[in-house]
């Protein structure tokens, strides 16, 4: 299981609810490069974080939590 680089829940898919299983150590790596876009494996949308509806689509937005 891996961890949303975000809120540090879980990482599970908003789309299709399963947790995210990273295909490979280079993706698992990119779990903490936010600008690396990721799709889910399972439903092969953008990955989006369940928890924290944190999209993995490239950009970084949600830094700012204030
Ligand atoms: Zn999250
Ligand atoms: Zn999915």
């Amino acid at each position: 299981m891996v961890s949303c680089a975000h809120c540090e829940q879980s990482l599970c898919c908003e789309a299709c609810g399963e947790p995210y299983v990273p295909p490979s150590q280079a993706h698992y790596e990119a779990l903490s490069w936010i600008e690396v876009p990721l799709s889910c494996p399972e439903c092969e949308q953008v990955l989006v974080c369940r928890w924290c509806k944190t999209p993995y689509d490239g950009t970084d937005e949600s830094v700012t939590l204030d």
